[in-house]
């Protein structure tokens, strides 16, 4: 493709994409396919001859788009949300455009400074411990999810302790964190999961933690790792994270904190009090990819004391040497996850901080929670409809007085609209509905919408 080609497909993806979220809130949030309809429609063998062009993108209407889940509707309310904005996209292109390698500061010295540089405006912007600035002992990578996030800071728990055998090893989490807590483990060889009972608001009961290491202490295994939830899938909740801090400091287990969802909105003052306590962690993560205007993949990892973390993931093969690195004047960020080669990931990051400026980060995120606080008032007013949890954030949790099904039937109106979708999810027997509001484009007519479903059908 020549780059006067280029140019003009690309212009014209550009107005497609463009023209896709104008009329994304019209559109069926589910697509109406069934399984391997999409490949039925596929030629059976890869082109021998090229096309042209204009014939490939001709398909993104005929192929793609019937078999496109529309998580940039407004009316998704579903699991926490993916947010994209026009900056980010840009960002995306950019590197893309760009093609950069980053795994040494040698390939690519504008990848990795720019990573350093955006992750330290995000401590400081989101008041974490100052340590976690890739100018002082610890620093910031970007990964592509929280489970990666979470699966590295328990490989690097467990390569601490050289002489455990890993299927004595336990890791600790509530019942109600993320399931690549446990995945995590599973991956590292760890031989134990503890999950944690939680409290009358979802969050860990740290006197259960504390039962639960020292019973595993008693029957001789050992305790390496525990992961606090700031904002757990289910409900939102959050473990408070200084006692389970001092628990873990106390014993000498690497404490981790899970804020994928909820770590965004401390850019934002008035939700700090969560993090008290946060000085405590060797290791946190936080997902700019569900609520902070940026694309999937962009999920950020902050260790403590990069120390533990480089000397678990560095190998150098001989075509990796090079001057900077051999003078340890750099940071090479393949020492700070599993993969070797990165994209320019911190371009998005860098675009979206730049273009919204951080009150405009702000404001966004307030306006999502006030949304969400307003539809909990609603549901807590109305006679047959109970919140089944706090609303901190911007996901409201609720069911039917009248129980399950009572329950089950509200989901099911508020999905026949077709423009709302919403997933439900279970606390111990108890079926709830899950209303995350924190789409790009919701505003309050959409959380309107979805509230004449759940009325209508309560
Ligand atoms: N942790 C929490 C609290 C989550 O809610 C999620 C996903 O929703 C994850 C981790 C996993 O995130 P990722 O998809 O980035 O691995």
């Amino acid at each position: 493709m020549s780059s006067e080609d280029f140019r003009r497909h690309g212009k014209a993806l550009i107005d497609w994409i463009a023209d896709y979220w104008d009329t994304v809130g019209d559109r069926t949030i589910l697509p109406d396919v069934a399984p391997g309809e999409i490949r039925a429609s596929l030629p059976e063998r890869a082109p021998e001859h090229g096309e042209p062009f204009g014939a490939v993108l001709a398909d993104l209407d005929t192929v793609v788009m019937p078999g496109i889940t529309h998580w940039q509707a407004p009316g998704w309310f579903a699991y926490f949300p993916a947010n994209v904005s026009f900056p980010s996209i840009l960002g995306d292109l950019a590197s893309s455009g760009l093609g950069q390698q980053g795994m040494l500061w040698q390939t690519s010295p504008v990848t990795t400074e720019i990573e350093s540089h955006v992750l330290d405006w995000l401590v400081d912007l989101m008041a974490l411990p100052q340590g976690w600035r890739t100018t002082g002992p610890g620093g910031g990578v970007l990964q592509m999810s929280a489970s990666d996030s979470t699966h590295t800071a328990i490989v690097v728990a467990r390569s601490m302790r050289k002489d455990t055998d890993p299927s004595r090893m336990v890791v600790y989490a509530s019942t109600q964190a993320h399931s690549s807590v446990e995945k995590g483990a599973r991956v590292a060889g760890i031989g134990h999961v503890r999950l944690v009972e939680t409290d009358h608001v979802h969050a860990m009961r740290t006197d259960a933690l504390a039962t639960a290491i020292d019973l595993d202490v008693a029957s001789g295994l050992f305790p390496v790792f525990v992961c606090a939830t700031l904002g757990t899938t289910a409900t939102t909740a959050v473990d408070p994270i200084r006692p389970i801090g001092e628990i873990a400091r106390a014993r000498g287990m690497w404490f981790h904190v899970d804020a994928a969802y909820a770590g965004n909105a401390m850019i934002c003052e008035e939700f700090r009090h969560h993090l008290d306590g946060v000085e405590l962690a060797d290791s946190y993560t936080f997902n700019p990819h569900k609520w902070l205007l940026t694309n999937f993949d962009c999920s950020v990892f902050w260790v403590a004391d990069r120390g533990p973390l480089i000397d678990t993931m560095n190998i150098v093969p001989p075509y990796l040497r090079n001057r900077a690195s051999d003078a340890g004047d750099v940071i090479d960020y393949r020492d700070w996850h599993v993969p070797l080669g990165r994209r320019f990931r911190a371009l998005k990051v860098w675009f979206v901080l730049r273009h919204y400026g951080a009150e405009g980060l702000r404001e966004y995120i307030r306006s999502h929670v006030k949304l969400a606080q307003d539809l909990a008032d609603r549901v807590e007013r109305h006679p047959r409809l109970e919140t089944v949890a706090p609303t901190p954030f911007g996901l409201v949790s609720f069911a039917h007085l009248d129980g399950n099904d009572a329950t089950a039937r509200l989901v099911e109106a508020i999905n026949a609209t077709g423009t709302s979708y919403v997933v439900a999810s279970t606390l111990g027997e108890r079926l709830f509905v899950r209303v995350s509001i924190g789409s790009t484009l919701t505003e309050a007519s959409h959380v309107d919408a979805v509230w004449q479903a759940i009325s209508g059908a309560a």
